[in-house]
């Protein structure tokens, strides 16, 4: 798995294999009842967008 690198901040990023790998545990978690790993990867996912992304607006 690769995580590409963006050179400018963008406010949504559609193929980036991070946010997808954050949300996907996310929903696992949620399913299985998990909710503080489900709380932890949405953590994990907002903070690797503001990092990554330039999200946080
Ligand atoms: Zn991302």
């Amino acid at each position: 798995m690769r995580e590409r690198k963006t050179p400018a901040p963008t406010p949504a990023a559609p193929h980036c294999a991070t946010c997808a790998r954050h949300e996907a545990s996310a929903a696992q978690a949620t399913e299985e009842r998990d909710y503080s790993r489900a709380t932890d990867e949405r953590v994990l996912l907002a903070r690797h967008r503001h990092s990554a992304h330039g999200g946080g607006r």
